[in-house]
């Protein structure tokens, strides 16, 4: 009875220091193990007189029965334990009102882009990509800027060394199509082209531009003016008055901006216009023989026309947005006035 006594008194301090489970485990297999006290104690029954037996054997059970169930409960206060803490750290603020899920949809700039790939892929033009890195002589000089041309100006644009550069234009894709393809090529290239430019309402250090061009035998400048009526009229969903200023880029010969008759006011003059009843909407030209030559075709067999155009200028007139700015500012507010078609 002393032998059990202090055995269950041992148990007890040993089990109130115990930690953790392994400290549970280890403290069960050194009490109730095949070579601990327990085992010990029911080995040494058989030294006890018979009569004494069935009693002692009694009080070695009910030991071991609670140096079992002990254990057991410890365990179970461990794990309850355990879980609490758990639980104080990972608040749950049942009273928060729900997110919002926002189901993703296109920009409105890549809307654009898509809906004006759309209407020159159904024209027979195929999309053509290049690289936003490009180098002076596909960006400029093979585009026959002369050195001295002011939009090779420092000021506008973002050199990243003295021969490579940010594309200013989508236009650096002409030459490298003319280098891999014979005429006939019928290509747009759309994608973003960047300027050196104080961002304002208006202009943005980078945007988006959809760049065309055609050539073949026989391409000439009426083919231009039709196809551009054609494709103004799907782009602005209705027949369009066109209008064509001599301008100068050098990569054309001769050079235009092409206007369309105010979408808002009909010509009359608005603030849309700026009261002169026309919208700027591209820059065209007949492909300069230079650039021809440069893309090794010769400007004696082949002709060719080339525009392009600002993907934010046509949403800005499409759409009457003010600001050029806010297509860049993830205002939801904002974007979510032009769900996709
Ligand atoms: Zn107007």
């Amino acid at each position: 009875m002393n032998e059990i006594e202090s055995l269950r008194h041992q148990f007890h301090q040993e089990l109130a220091e115990a930690r953790n489970s392994s400290d549970l485990e280890a403290l069960k297999v050194r009490f109730m193990g095949k070579k601990g006290p327990v085992q010990k104690l029911m080995q040494g029954l058989k030294d006890v007189p018979p009569e004494q037996r069935p009693e002692h054997g009694k009080w070695i059970n009910d030991l071991k029965e609670e140096l079992s169930r002990r254990i057991s409960e410890a365990h179970e206060a461990l794990i309850l334990e355990e879980e609490g803490k758990r639980l104080s750290k990972e608040m749950l603020d049942v009273t928060l009102p729900g997110r919002r899920g926002f189901p993703g949809r296109k920009h409105l700039i890549t809307q654009m882009m898509d809906e004006i790939i759309g209407y020159l892929s159904g024209m027979g033009f195929s999309v053509q990509l290049g690289p936003d890195i490009d180098s002076d002589y596909y960006n400029f000089e093979g585009l026959n800027f002369p050195p001295d041309h002011p939009a090779r100006d420092m000021q506008d644009t973002f050199y990243l060394s003295p021969t490579m550069l940010l594309r200013t234009q989508t236009t650096n894709i002409q030459l490298r199509t003319m280098e891999g393809h014979k005429p006939p090529i019928r290509i747009i290239a759309p994608g973003k082209a960047y300027r050196n430019e104080t961002i304002t309402a208006r202009s943005h250090v980078f945007f988006h531009q959809v760049d065309a061009l055609y050539i073949d035998k026989g391409v000439t400048f009426a083919d231009l003016l039709a196809t551009m009526r054609e494709f103004l009229s799907k782009l602005f969903h209705r027949e369009v008055e066109t209008r064509f200023r001599p301008s100068y880029f050098p990569f054309v010969e001769p050079g235009m901006e092409v206007d369309v008759r105010c979408l808002t006011c009909g010509g009359g003059g608005c603030m849309l216009c700026k009261y002169s009843g026309w919208l700027e909407v591209a820059g065209a030209g007949m492909v300069h023989p230079e650039v021809l030559k440069n893309g090794d075709i010769d400007p004696e067999i082949y002709s060719g026309y080339a525009w392009g155009m600002g993907v934010e200028r046509i949403i800005l007139l499409r759409h009457g947005v003010r600001d050029i700015r806010l297509f860049t500012e993830n205002d939801m507010r904002f974007l979510e006035q032009f769900p996709a078609v």
